[in-house]
This record gives C-alpha cells, sequence and structure tokens, in this order.
C-alpha cells in the first residue's frame, strides 16, 4: 500500500485521490431501443442504446448454442476539442471489442440460439474515461432491456498523475499523466472483465491502481442500481 500524505491528496479540480467525479446515472431514457441509459462522469455524457435479443443479418456472429453480443462505442464529431471524422477508426474499433468482452461475461444468453443483443454507445461529450463510462451506461442499458445477467457489469479507472496513484482520471489528468488503468468488475462475484494498463507503474503502484479502481467501481455499481431501482422496484 502507497502511503499518500492527507495534503498531497488534493488535485487541481479539487478532488482527493480516491475520489469520483460527480457521476449521474439514468435507465430507460429513449423510447425507441429496448432498452437504454444515459450516464454522466465528470463532462463525460454517454447513451447506450440496446436491441435484442433478435435474428440479425450479422449471420457469420451467430451460435447455434447461445446468444451473442455485439456493441458499437461511437464519439459524436463534436465530442472533443477538435472535431473527430465521423465514423469507426482503430480506436471505436479497440473500445467496441473490449466492451463486448467486457460485458458478455455477465450475460445469460443460452435461451437465446442463433440471435443477437446489439449495444450502440454513443459519446456525446467526452472528458477522459469513456469506455468505462460507456461500459457503466451499457450495463444498465442491458439490464433495462430486460437481458438475462448475472450480474451489472460496472466500470471505472484508476491512474497516476504526478507520481500519485489516483482514481478516475479526467482528460486532462488523462493527457498529462503517466498511466491509466480502466477496469470492469462485475460486483457480486468480484470478477474483473476488463483491465488495461497504459504508462508506466511498479508492480506496488499498478496493485494500487486495481484496488482504487475496484472501489471506484463498487461506487458506480450502487448509483446503477440506483437508476434501475428508481426505474423498476428491485429488491
Ligand atoms: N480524446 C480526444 N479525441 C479522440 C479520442 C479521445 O480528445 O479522438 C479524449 C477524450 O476526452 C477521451 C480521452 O481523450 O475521453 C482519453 O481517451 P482514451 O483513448 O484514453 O480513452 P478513454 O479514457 O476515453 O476510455
Amino acid at each position: 500500500m502507497i502511503f499518500i500524505s492527507e495534503e498531497r491528496k488534493i488535485r487541481e479540480d479539487g478532488r482527493k485521490y480516491n475520489e469520483l467525479r460527480p457521476i449521474k446515472i439514468e435507465a430507460g431514457v429513449l423510447e425507441r431501443a429496448d432498452g437504454s441509459a444515459y450516464v454522466e462522469v465528470g463532462g463525460n455524457k454517454i447513451f447506450a442504446c440496446v436491441y435484442g435479443p433478435k435474428e440479425t443479418y450479422k449471420r457469420r456472429l451467430l451460435r447455434p448454442d447461445k446468444g451473442v453480443i455485439s456493441v458499437r462505442y461511437s464519439m459524436a464529431p463534436f465530442s472533443v476539442d477538435s472535431r473527430k471524422k465521423p465514423g469507426p477508426d482503430r480506436r471505436s474499433n479497440e473500445i467496441s471489442k473490449i466492451t463486448e468482452d467486457a460485458l458478455r461475461p455477465a450475460l445469460l444468453l443460452e435461451g437465446f440460439p442463433r440471435s443477437m443483443v446489439e449495444v450502440y454507445i454513443e459519446v456525446i461529450s467526452a472528458e477522459g474515461g469513456t469506455r468505462c463510462a460507456g461500459v457503466t451506461a451499457a450495463a444498465v442499458a442491458l439490464a433495462d432491456a430486460g437481458i438475462p445477467m448475472k450480474d451489472i457489469p460496472a466500470g471505472c479507472a484508476a491512474g497516476k498523475m504526478n507520481d500519485e496513484v489516483v482514481l478516475d482520471l479526467s482528460e486532462i489528468e488523462d493527457k498529462n499523466g503517466q498511466a491509466d488503468v480502466p477496469l470492469v468488475i462485475m460486483p457480486r462475484t468480484g470478477e474483473i472483465t476488463l483491465l488495461q494498463a497504459d504508462g508506466n507503474l511498479s508492480q506496488e503502484e499498478f496493485e494500487e491502481a486495481i484496488n482504487l479502481a475496484i472501489d471506484g467501481c463498487m461506487q458506480v455499481s450502487e448509483l446503477q442500481k440506483e437508476a434501475l431501482k428508481a426505474r423498476y422496484v428491485l429488491e
């Protein structure tokens, strides 16, 4: 465990080293999808929509024994400082793929052979940490769509800046920082379904970042449940 003195815990935006940005989560925000969610994490504004399970034109992906998940993560041209060229690119393809992998273990799709659950993640405004916030939104949208799930994955990153391990890097912290460690966990089982690491961390710092990110995910998970409770009464 790395010791961080109390006075060094304050960051540029006033957060402590282990403090998340303000988070807002809403379930069932778009009428035309089977399930949807809206998530804000700091300046990130993200919609997630779910369709299915349904037949699909992507026949090569279908499996005879269970349903499959397909994710498209997309950033709007106006979501970042300099206009982003519309359409998929290497980064969005990678995030779509890792998001599928992060969500798949939570889904119980054995009852839906030859069908597909489609997830669309639309980043309207980006401020660092969109992949984690996207998974968080998609998980709520999947639950909102009534897709059978054994858990609701929650995402949050930790990282390193000014030689400190900190929770939930903002865009400025990410760009000026030394490392970023996005993580997704299934809170009930504790299974980690996404773990990436970008930058330089000692083994001790890496472990500290993982523990911080797990704490962050657990806080995000509570907000996901509250959002779903606000729409449906959960026990
Ligand atoms: N970003 C940007 N332009 C891009 C891609 C990303 O300005 O084309 C910003 C955006 O705020 C994003 C941040 O850089 O949230 C960090 O991007 P990264 O690839 O690390 O993914 P993320 O942290 O969003 O999961």
